[in-house]
C-alpha cells in the first residue's frame, strides 16, 4: 500500500520505518529540513533502539523516502498517517497547531488537485472529538466521499526505547473507525502484524488512549504514595510492591516505586484529560491527584538529599542519569530537569552523566561527563533519575572510592537492599532510596 507518514518524530518514524520494512511504499515528510536531510543521508536523528538498523535494512529494500515537502507525501499515499506532536498549551489542553497545519495542507491539496481517494488516520494522540472536528472540516470545505474516504484514530502505545518492538508485537491495535472501507484498508495496512485489533468509533478509540496513559501514570503514583508512607512506616516498599503486584488483578508493572514519570506523553496527557474533564463539566479528582502526587516527588527526594547533607550551597552533586527512561535521548519532562533546577537555585555544583544525553541539556550550569565514575568524582553525593542498566551493573563500593563524600541517593531503587547491606559490611557509604530504609 501507499502510506504517507507526516511528523518524523518517535512516533512517525518508528510507524513509517515499520511499514516500509514490512512491504509497503512509505513516503515521511517533517518540518524540520535538519531531520529530513539527516534521514536522507541515511543517518538516525533520534535515539530508539533498533531504529537506526531498520532504516538501513528498508533502504536497502528502496521503499521509504523522506522529505520536507508534505504536499509531496500527501500526492503520493493513499492513506496519509498524521504524527505530528500534540504537546500542552500553558492552559494544559493539547496544543493541537501542528495537526491543523497538516490537516489543511492535506484540504488544500485535496482541493485544488485530481487526486484519487484518500484515508485519513490520526495517529497522534488528540483529545476526544478531535478526529470529528477534522471531518467536519474537510465537509464543510467541499470535500466529499470521493476525495476522503474517512478520518480516523488509530492511537499509538509504543514506548520510548521499545519503540520498535512495541510497534511491531503490540498488545492490541485500537483503529476508530467504522465504515467497511476503511475497516479493510487498515486491516491491509496492519496485516502483517499478529495482534488482536479492536475497532470502535472514533471518539472511544481517542479516549482509549488517554485513559492508558493516565491508568499507568496512576500505577506509579499510587506506589509512591505508598513509598512515601513506607518511608515513615519503616518498611519496604520494593517488598510491598512484590507483595500487591503479585496478586494478578493488580499486576507487577509500574509498581517501581520512585522520583516518578516524565517524559513527553504521560505528563501532557495528563494534564489534557483534566482539560477535557473541565471543559465538559466532569470532575476527574483521581488524576489530580495523580499529578499532583509526581509534582511532589523531585522535591521529596531534595529533602532526603538535604537531610543527610544540610546547606546543598557550594556542595557538588553529581546526577546519574538526564533522560527521563532509559534507551532513550529525550529528556522532555524528565525528572532531571526539576533536580538539577532546584540544584542549581541551591547553588550546588551539579555534574551529570547520560549514556545517550551527550550534549544539548538545556540547564547550561549542569557539566556533562563521559562516564559514571568521572562524573562521581570528587562529589558530595550522587543521585541516581535513570534506571539505566549501565547503572544497576555499578559497584557501589568501587563507586564511591572516587566520592568526596560516599552518599548515594537512589531516585529510581535500582539496587536491592540484600545487595546494599552486602556491600555496607565490607565498605562505607550511605544509601538512600525511595520507601525504603536508609542504610549505612
Ligand atoms: P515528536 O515531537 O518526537 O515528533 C513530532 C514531529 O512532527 C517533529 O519532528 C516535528 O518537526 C513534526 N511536525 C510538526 N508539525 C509538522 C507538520 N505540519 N508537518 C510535518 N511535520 C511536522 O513527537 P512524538 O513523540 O513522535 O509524538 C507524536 C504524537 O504521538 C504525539 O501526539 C504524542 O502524544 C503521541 N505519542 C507519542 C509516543 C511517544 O512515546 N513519543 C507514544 C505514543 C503516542
Amino acid at each position: 500500500m501507499r502510506i504517507g507518514v507526516i511528523g518524523c518524530g518517535y512516533v512517525g518514524l518508528v510507524c513509517g520505518i515499520s511499514f516500509a520494512n514490512m512491504g509497503h511504499q512509505v513516503i515521511c515528510s517533517d518540518i524540520s529540513a535538519e531531520k529530513i536531510t539527516s534521514l536522507q543521508s541515511g543517518n538516525m536523528p533520534i535515539k530508539e533502539q533498533g531504529l537506526a538498523e531498520l532504516l538501513q535494512k528498508t533502504n536497502r529494500q528502496g521503499n521509504i523516502t523522506f522529505t520536507t515537502d508534505n504536499v509531496q507525501t500527501i500526492s503520493e499515499s493513499e492513506t496519509i498517517f498524521i504524527t505530528v506532536g500534540t504537546p500542552s498549551l500553558p492552559d494544559g489542553s493539547a496544543d493541537l497547531s501542528y495537526l491543523w497545519s497538516a490537516v489543511r495542507q492535506i484540504a488544500a491539496y485535496l482541493q485544488s488537485e485530481k487526486s484519487g481517494k484518500k484515508l485519513i488516520v490520526v495517529k497522534s494522540t488528540v483529545p476526544v472529538g478531535t478526529c470529528d472536528d477534522v471531518a467536519t472540516f474537510f465537509a464543510q470545505q467541499g470535500i466529499g466521499g470521493d476525495k476522503v474516504i474517512d478520518v480516523i484514530h488509530n492511537p499509538e502505545f509504543l514506548r520510548q526505547g521499545n519503540a520498535v518492538h512495541d510497534f511491531l508485537f503490540p498488545d492490541r491495535i485500537i483503529i476508530g473507525c467504522t465504515s467497511a472501507e476503511s475497516k479493510e484498508i487498515m486491516n491491509q495496512i496492519y496485516r502483517e502484524i499478529k495482534a488482536p485489533i479492536q475497532f470502535c468509533d472514533r471518539r472511544s478509540a481517542e479516549l482509549i488512549k488517554y485513559a492508558a496513559n493516565t491508568f499507568l501514570a496512576m500505577k506509579i503514583s499510587y506506589i509512591n504514595m505508598i513509598a512515601c508512607l513506607s518511608d515513615k512506616l519503616g518498611a519496604d516498599i520494593s517488598e510491598v510492591a512484590r507483595g500487591i503486584g503479585s496478586d494478578p488483578r493488580i499486576g507487577t508493572s509500574f509498581l517501581q516505586a520512585g522520583i516518578g514519570y516524565g517524559g513527553s506523553c504521560f505528563p501532557k496527557d495528563l494534564l489534557a484529560l483534566l482539560k477535557i474533564g473541565e471543559d465538559h463539566a466532569c470532575e476527574l479528582p483521581l488524576i489530580e491527584a495523580v499529578a499532583q502526587i509526581n509534582n511532589q516527588l523531585p522535591g521529596y527526594l531534595l529533602e532526603k538529599l538535604e537531610e543527610q547533607l544540610g546547606n546543598l550551597a557550594g556542595k557538588r552533586i553529581a546526577l546519574l542519569g538526564l533522560a527521563y527512561k532509559p534507551m532513550t535521548d529525550d529528556i522532555r519532562e524528565a525528572p532531571s530537569l526539576r533536580i538539577s533546577g532546584r540544584l542549581q537555585e541551591a547553588d550546588a555544583r551539579i555534574q551529570a552523566y547520560d549514556p545517550f544525553v551527550k550534549d544539548n541539556y538545556p540547564i547550561s550550569d549542569v557539566h556533562l561527563f563521559a562516564s559514571a565514575e568521572e562524573c562521581v568524582k570528587d562529589c558530595d553525593a550522587v543521585i541516581i533519575l535513570t534506571e539505566w542498566e549501565e547503572f544497576k551493573q555499578l559497584s557501589l563500593p568501587a563507586l564511591t572510592q572516587f566520592m568526596k563524600n560516599p552518599l548515594i541517593v537512589d531516585g529510581r531503587n535500582i539496587f536491592s537492599i540484600q545487595q546494599i547491606k552486602e556491600w555496607a559490611l565490607t565498605s562505607t557509604f550511605t544509601y538512600v532510596s525511595v520507601g525504603r530504609p536508609t542504610v549505612s
